[in-house]
């Protein structure tokens, strides 16, 4: 047991989805072309004009509001001044003095239990644009510059490399239910800029914390945060106390280690002030009011739903959660009146290990809920077997055929106990010498006569009805 408790606080920036950029009408999307989505305003030419995209401060009001935050009174931005390559203008807009939410929390799963974060502020800002570096030269793609992108902060609260990134998973998720964002890591769509720090136990106050830049992926996350700690702790261990020192660093994937940036006590001075380009303006209670009955259902809430409402089992609605597309599938199920357990058990088995065996999405999964009740209402009503269930799911999705094709006269399942009771007295007539021979104790010959109707029948006995007519005949 270590003697030291970690301390991790995350600043998650996220880009959002919009027809143009935050603070200008050119193209917010992606592009094969460099620089084909750009417009002199995201270049900071002299005398151009923000103006804010309605749709971005929508989107950010939402997650301010799923996420428990409090809203602002009035909507303004603040300019974040320095100066880099992929910072056209020389500043960015942003928001410092009044974010989009403050004091929020969100509840998210670990394992069995769960654990409530705490959202210092959610704001909104634009992107810069995008850097390829090449061993002699750096291209810039302005593209990026000017995406609209949500920053989220979490207090200091959680404390492993899992927590945080059970956290990120379930921020993600959120954006996807909410349809803000495609929240897509391997576009770098999710940026994050990880703090971490380590305390004694017994301290009361939090350790000196390290602040590692845009580490791009939830796996790096993880080995930054398991690096960092190791790190800090082995400085502490040593007595080297003045080491561990407030300090900018970046994951290096390569070596799998953080490298030393800069100093916090270098750290620029952003001469923080309002936008003066972008008048304040006030957020109406009615469009408040609107945006919040809009929020989707949020994983979370599903989860509960499913289990208490419909009677699934944690693994299963963990399963479905974990997909914007598979909760509605299965809740679209549901409103067909099929059974809760039956679609979860169709969805977590054979449609999941079909859309990975064909490397394919729900999008493009030819069995919709309908064609799916289709076999499900046969099998409830005794007209195919689970195998024929199979089977039918199978072919169905191999010939793009609804599954009602496959369902005719010729292979459905005998059930009907008066068509069963005839073929079945036929066989007995046919077999005295067995029904003896059982009679004087060979049971095992009950499946004898089983298979004798199913060899009649070529399969399409219903098993159970058969057993039950069989039992009360050779009482
Ligand atoms: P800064 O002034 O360096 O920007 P902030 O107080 O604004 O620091 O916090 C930035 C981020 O660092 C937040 O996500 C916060 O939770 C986290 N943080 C703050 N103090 C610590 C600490 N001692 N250990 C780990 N994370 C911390
Ligand atoms: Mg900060």
């Amino acid at each position: 047991m270590s003697k030291y408790k970690a301390v991790i606080g995350l600043e998650m920036h996220c880009e959002l989805k919009s027809n143009s950029k935050v603070f200008s009408s050119a193209k917010n999307a992606y592009s094969d072309i460099p620089n084909s989505y750009v417009s002199p305003v995201d270049l900071g030419f002299p005398g151009i004009l923000p103006t804010v995209n309605k749709e971005s401060v929508r989107e950010a009001l939402m997650m301010a509001l799923a996420f428990n935050c409090e809203t602002p009174e009035y909507m303004y931005f603040d300019r974040k001044n320095y100066y880099y390559p992929d910072l056209p203008k020389g500043y960015q807009i942003t928001q410092m003095h009044s974010p989009v939410g403050v004091n929020g929390k969100i509840v998210i799963n670990l394992g069995d239990s769960e654990k409530e974060v705490l959202i210092h502020d959610i704001h909104l800002e634009e992107d810069t644009a995008s850097l390829d570096h090449y061993s002699d030269a750096t291209l810039i793609n302005y593209n990026r510059a000017g995406v609209p992108l949500l920053e989220l902060v979490t207090e200091p609260c959680l404390n492993s490399p899992e927590e945080a990134v059970a956290f990120l998973e379930y921020v993600r998720r959120c954006y996807q239910y909410c349809d803000v964002s495609d929240a897509d890591t391997k576009m770098g769509q999710i940026r994050c800029d990880v703090n971490v720090s380590i305390m004694a136990d017994g301290d009361s106050h939090l350790g000196t914390k390290v602040e590692i830049k845009n580490v791009n992926s939830f796996s790096n996350v993880y080995d930054t945060i398991a690096y960092e700690i190791a790190r800090q702790t082995k400085l502490k261990d040593e007595g080297r106390y003045d080491e561990v020192e407030q300090e900018t660093r970046r994951f290096d994937e390569e070596t799998g280690t953080t490298i030393r940036m800069r100093s916090k006590v270098d750290a620029i001075d952003y001469k923080y002030f309002v936008e003066p380009n972008i008048p304040k303006y006030k957020i109406s209670k009615d469009w408040l009011e609107e945006i919040k009955k809009s929020i989707p259902m949020l994983p979370r809430e599903r989860k509960l739903k499913y289990i208490n409402d419909y009677g699934l089992s944690l693994y299963d609605a963990n399963i479905i959660i974990k997909d914007k597309d598979y909760a509605n599938y299965f809740e679209e199920c549901i409103q067909l009146g099929m059974d809760p357990k039956t679609v979860a058990n169709y969805l977590t088995v054979q449609i999941i290990a079909y859309l990975n065996k064909e490397d394919i999405t729900l999008k493009d999964f030819y069995l919709k809920p309908e064609y799916l009740k289709q076999i499900i209402t046969e099998v409830n009503n005794g007209n195919i077997s689970s195998k024929q269930a199979k089977e039918i799911f199978n072919k169905s999705l191999e010939e793009k055929k609804e599954p009602k094709t496959f369902i005719t006269k010729d292979n459905a399942q005998i059930s009907d106990a008066g068509e069963l009771t005839k073929i079945i007295t036929d066989i007995l007539a046919n077999n005295q010498e067995q029904i003896d021979a059982y009679h004087n104790g060979k049971s095992n010959l009950f499946d004898y006569f089983v298979g004798q109707v199913m060899k009649e029948t070529r399969g399409k006995a219903n098993p159970n009805i058969v057993k039950e007519i069989l039992n009360d005949k050779l009482k």
